[in-house]
């Protein structure tokens, strides 16, 4: 595929960030390999825009993965980290901070009655089924193929965002052992389940499931699914751990559990609760919290959690998103989803738009998606040309077909104009793709 601009100072970065970072990035689907073309190194972002290196500017439809649900550099929660870097980046020591953040955490989602904060989304998954494990004295995990948990080893098998990406069913470095007793099933498919916990009586210590899956493209589970699966837990003893890492404060003010009402034993966050730094968390049911260290014997630790920049920003991030904010996040993107499906169909181009709340994006198919083999029969090629359409005009989308599209309270009325502008064009690029 032919790329008729230009982004030269982003592809002299980019040179240089291959020289010595391997593929040149620090996540692989930054690297944009599954569209082609140069991966823009972004240098500032306001609102819902960003602007590279070449100082062009993006209405931006990633939001860094989902954590900027307030836009770029909100006055407020950037006053709240220059305050809270004027006083020290890290103490090693617990602070207000971190149980400030706690109890909102605590305050808005009623199952999680004890949480325990770490860095990373994957850190969150990885102590979580530790703690599962701990808990129940049992070794397998159950999760569902095309959902991603982060890059833990044992829940790497058919996971969905940047491994759906490069189609690597299995990562080398995983061994046997790590992988041996994760049990992968069709997703939104509660017989399977039912069927493994039949062949596997007493043995599964958890099933880990998103709450609503957003890393194989925007896949809601169907009616009854997370209620399905709480309830066959609960008669064979084993844990539900419901990942809201992508899903938590984005979805509603309680996150996914505010809209199913399915009570998890344990929940996993991340990404919105750090308002764009490096904090996530993981908590649930007390009497299993109480099993980790220093309080019980499950051991899990880290030198910066709760950092308290991090948790400034997160607990700034948390008490601006009121109800009122909720709204706004959904009318956008009912407002834009409305404008894609348009667009496509003007064109006769096959299409699914699929929503979770605010979470959204496009299937090139026009059958339901209801698991990651429905996903994988989209023609992505057309993808390709609908983002690279879409990026020449200045709208940044996720570099894969595999992925949540994000918006933020700050999408207003001319950003949305401009992505509407920039529609009929990528529309007809991608009725024109050919695979
Ligand atoms: N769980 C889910 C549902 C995610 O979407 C992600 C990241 O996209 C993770 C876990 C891992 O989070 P992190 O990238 O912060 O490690």
């Amino acid at each position: 595929m032919a790329y008729s601009y230009q982004a030269p100072v982003s592809q002299t970065l980019f040179d240089r960030a291959s020289l010595v970072t391997p593929g040149g990035v620090n996540s692989p689907v930054r690297a944009f390999r599954a569209v082609g073309g140069t991966p823009r190194f972004m240098v500032s972002g306001a609102g819902p825009y960003l602007t590279d290196a070449d100082g062009r500017e993006y209405v931006d439809l990633v939001c860094s993965w989902g954590p900027m649900i307030l836009g770029h550099s909100h006055p407020e929660v950037i006053a709240t980290v220059q305050e809270a870097v004027a006083r020290g980046t890290s103490f090693g020591t617990p602070g207000e901070g971190e149980v400030a953040l706690a109890e909102e955490i605590v305050a808005r989602v009623e199952p999680v009655e004890q949480v325990r904060l770490v860095s990373s989304g994957t850190e969150a998954t990885m102590s979580a089924i530790r703690l599962a494990r701990g808990f129940t004295g049992r070794a397998k995990v159950v999760k569902f193929a095309g959902c991603y948990h982060g890059h833990v080893d044992a829940l790497l098998a058919a996971a969905g965002s940047g491994v759906a990406t490069f189609s690597l069913p299995d990562t080398p470095g995983v061994t046997g052992a790590q992988a041996g007793d994760t049990i992968v099933l069709p997703y939104n498919d509660l017989d399977a389940v039912r069927a493994a916990f039949a062949a596997h009586p007493g043995e599964i210590a958890c099933v880990i499931t998103e709450a609503s899956p957003g890393n194989m493209g925007v896949v809601p589970p169907l009616d009854g699914f997370n209620a399905g699966l709480k309830e066959i837990c609960a008669t064979d003893g084993a844990l539900y751990i419901s990942d809201e890492v992508m899903t938590g404060f984005r979805t509603s003010k309680a996150g996914w559990f505010g809209i199913d009402g399915v009570r998890p034993d344990l929940m996993t966050f991340g990404k919105v609760m750090g308002g764009g730094f490096p904090a996530a968390a993981f908590g649930g049911r007390a009497d299993v919290m109480a099993h980790l260290a220093p309080a019980g014997p499950v051991y899990q630790a880290g030198t910066l959690s709760g950092n308290p920049i991090a948790t400034a920003a997160g607990l700034a991030q948390l008490r601006l998103l009121d109800d009122a904010a909720y709204a706004k996040v959904d009318a956008v993107s009912a407002e834009i989803r409305g404008l894609v499906g348009e667009a496509l169909t003007k064109e006769g181009v096959a299409h699914t738009v699929q929503s979770a709340s605010n979470m959204f994006s496009v299937f090139f198919t026009d059958r339901p998606v209801r698991n990651y083999e429905d996903a994988k029969q989209q023609e992505a090629f057309r993808f390709t040309a609908f983002f690279h359409s879409l990026l020449s005009q200045g709208v940044y989308l996720p570099p894969s077909a595999f992925e949540s599209w994000f918006v933020s309270t700050a999408h207003d009325a001319r950003a949305v104009e401009r992505i509407a502008a920039a529609l009929p064009a990528a529309a007809r690029a991608a009725s024109e793709a050919t695979a």
